[in-house]
């Protein structure tokens, strides 16, 4: 089943996707990768939407990628005596850790590590920031604060604190947990929320070693403080706009978005752009102008992929909203300008290897050959990620001899993976591939194709070859 795009799609499932046939229908109208949130997922219910989704994998023979993301640690105040309060401009309000139900003037913030931390001038965002406070006065487990934009509060409403480095890692029990169960089901991806430094996707990685992949989720202002040292670590990232767009104002959201994309790209990470893409398809049939536009510019911008949240796991158009964003896809990528806009943002390697070389060789060589393929040999994945670093105009197909290599690739721009028996010589390694891009629809017999690998085979790290290949008569009815 092959794309006609590169940019991929990632659909989160839900309540709307929970039957095995509207998952197959996702995936049939374009969805390469699913997410679990387990901010609304328990354990046995990611055990079933792994099982659907392997078996829908194993009927359509396309791997498909399944990435988790962890809660977090997301705060939240506590209760009201009467369920809710309204806060006005100017008036003050306390955040404290008596337990005692609130009213107008206080209210718990069951967090004593977040109280202590918090300094005078901190802004308190409440509700996604559409109640606005900041600090005048603090105890070790008091802050005072004036309410600068007011509104209606209720029982457990989410924090968000944009100024304050909160001394606690991304991680909560409740993630441990559920990472745990990801890893026990043998997903492809994690990924973590509310990332303030490296460290925090140290701390993941450590504990899934070479389980799973992390993706960090940027929506803190401290993460993009740090955002190179992050990219660094993280084996992808996710522009989080939703929370991002509660922790900064809201008009520098598209330009961050920019700039992590850039960083990803020239760093040779994947990044994914989510949220809000088609909301209004949670209702409708079909989507803005505006949210065509925005899908567009996420893609036009050489992002790895495009998500949808509760379009497809809450919405009453699941299906529609990805294959909406697959034609989106699909007529950018056809665009005049596409290419130049997607070229001109093509970077050196920063420390270039052996390996990045080749891949640039690689590109340059379809490129002038006008090649139908480039087929990457690749054990952990690391040679096709190079070869999309460069985003070529040709296709990529990965073959690779292990299955977590070919889902966890089902995320990463341009690439269609295969899993296959490692080849047992030069001349194995030009059949198959050959037969592999006849068989997957991206050549014909007379067509060029490029192919790269590493020798000695099933060496990792050794990317050291690129050769050009005719596909011959013989290789079609294979
Ligand atoms: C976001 O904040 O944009 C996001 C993707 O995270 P969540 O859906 O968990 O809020």
């Amino acid at each position: 089943m092959r794309r006609l795009r590169r940019v991929k799609i990632i659909a989160t499932l839900g309540p709307a996707s929970v039957e095995k046939t509207v998952i197959a229908g996702l995936c049939r109208a374009g969805a390469d990768v699913f997410r679990i949130n387990m901010s609304h997922t328990d354990h046995p219910g990611l055990a079933a939407y792994v099982r659907m989704i392997r078996e829908i994998e194993a009927e359509t023979g396309r791997a498909i990628g399944i990435l988790v993301d962890l809660q977090g640690p997301k705060l939240r105040i506590g209760g009201f005596v009467e369920g809710a309060v309204h806060l006005r401009k100017g008036d003050h309000f306390v955040l404290d850790a008596d337990p005692a139900p609130g009213d107008a003037s206080r209210v718990q913030l069951p967090h004593p590590e977040i109280l202590s931390a918090l300094k005078v001038d901190d802004t308190v965002l409440i509700d996604d920031g559409k109640v606005r406070l900041h600090v005048v006065e603090t105890s070790h487990d008091t802050a005072r604060a004036v309410v600068d934009v007011g509104g209606r509060i209720s029982n457990r409403k989410g924090v968000s604190l944009p100024d304050t480095e909160i001394p606690i890692t991304s991680m909560t029990v409740k993630d441990r947990s559920d990472l745990e169960a990801a890893l026990r089901e043998g997903v492809d991806w994690v990924a973590i929320s509310f990332v303030q430094r490296p460290e925090d996707v140290l701390e993941v990685k450590k504990i899934a070693g070479a389980r799973a992949l992390i993706m960090a989720k940027i929506e803190k202002p401290q993460a993009i403080a740090r955002l190179d040292e992050v990219i660094d670590v993280a084996d992808a990232l996710m522009v989080a706009r939703g929370d991002l767009g509660v922790e900064v104002p809201l008009e520098k959201v598209p330009g961050l978005q920019k700039r992590i994309t850039r960083s990803a790209r020239r760093l040779g990470k994947p990044v994914v752009v989510a949220t809000q893409m088609l909301e209004s398809m949670i209702l409708a049939p079909l989507p803005t102008r505006a949210e065509v536009s925005d899908v567009a510019t996420a893609v036009y911008e050489g992002a790895d992929a495009v998500m949808l949240s509760a379009e497809s796991a809450a919405g009453q158009y699941p299906i529609e909203a990805v294959a909406t964003m697959s034609r989106i896809a699909e007529e950018v990528e056809t665009d005049a300008v596409y290419r130049s806009i997607i070229n001109a943002q093509r970077n050196a390697a920063p420390n270039p290897t052996a390996a990045d070389a080749i891949a640039v060789a690689a590109r340059d060589v379809a490129e002038t050959l006008d090649s139908k393929a480039i087929c990457a040999w690749t054990a952990s994945g690391a040679t096709a990620l190079r070869i999309a670093r460069e985003r070529p105009k040709s296709p990529i197909l990965a073959l690779t001899p292990k299955r977590d290599t070919a889902r966890r690739l089902a995320l990463v721009w341009g690439v269609h993976a295969l899993e296959t028996q490692d080849a047992r010589d030069v001349e194995d390694m030009v059949k198959r591939a050959c037969v592999n891009s006849a068989r997957e629809g991206f050549s014909e017999p007379g067509d060029r194709i490029i192919i790269v690998a590493g020798m000695p085979f099933g060496s990792p790290g050794a990317t050291n070859m690129v050769r050009i290949a005719i596909v011959g008569d013989d290789c079609a009815e294979s």
